[in-house]
């Protein structure tokens, strides 16, 4: 599904975030990431995205080189194949559930009264549909990471991206995300997942180990 080689990452000023990354990532897969703070987690999976592009080796994701691509297309493919998951959720603030969610299928040309019946489905299936005209300040925090899951997996990708997705949690709620993650990992979406949680890393079938920006062979 996702592929890496040899892949390097160098911001704007010289930090080398990642060195020489070659992994890969098969469809129907969940796979977490793990590693101290600044060891190249965020930046990996943000190439895995393809929200940003690597300075060195290829990145392919569903076979497409990325780099290769034109920029109408990467977003195309990223619109069509990716779901994003932030610890900060990233929910537009004052703006309810259902908009919140249907939001999520801006960019794919669905006209908006279809947009807003899979919002209300997507809400169904993170077993929030009671919460679909709330907004995010009259939720808790598990609510709303359950609705910015909603949002990334409205268009039905392929697969799901979490960055830290229980950082911001309190350990039932964030139970209760990672059951969901495990939930749609097993109706079929790739998910992989950035966690600080020794806990939820020992329950996942495949950890990825992070260290100064490359991966631990262990
Ligand atoms: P992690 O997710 O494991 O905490 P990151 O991928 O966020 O690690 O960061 C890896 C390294 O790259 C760090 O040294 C960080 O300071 C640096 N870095 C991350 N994003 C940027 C950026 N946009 N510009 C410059 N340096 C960055």
């Amino acid at each position: 599904m996702i592929r890496m080689t040899g892949v390097g990452k160098t911001y704007p000023g010289g930090v080398a975030a990642l060195t020489d990354v070659t992994m890969h990532v098969e469809a129907g897969e969940l796979v977490g990431v793990v590693g101290p703070s600044g060891s190249g987690k965020s930046t990996m999976l943000h190439l895995l995205g393809a929200l940003d592009l690597p300075s060195g080796g290829v990145v392919r994701i569903d076979g497409h080189d990325v780099a290769a691509l034109p920029d109408r297309s990467l977003s195309a493919l990223r619109a069509r194949t990716i779901g994003f998951v932030f610890q900060q959720f990233h929910l537009a603030p004052g703006v309810p559930s259902l908009d919140n969610v249907a939001d999520g299928l801006l960019y794919t040309g669905v006209r908006r009264r279809e947009r807003r019946r899979r919002a209300a489905q997507a809400l169904r299936r993170v077993g929030l549909e009671h919460r679909a005209h709330h907004r995010p300040h009259e939720m808790s925090g598990g609510e709303r990471q359950r609705v910015a899951i909603a949002r990334a997996i409205v268009g039905d990708p392929a697969v799901l991206l979490a960055d830290e997705p229980t950082g911001n949690l309190d350990s039932a709620s964030g139970a209760q995300v990672m059951e969901l993650l495990g939930g749609l990992h097993a109706a079929g979406t790739t998910v992989v997942v950035i966690t600080h949680d020794r806990e939820i890393a020992a329950g996942l079938p495949r950890v990825l180990r992070m260290r100064d920006g490359r991966l631990d062979a262990s």
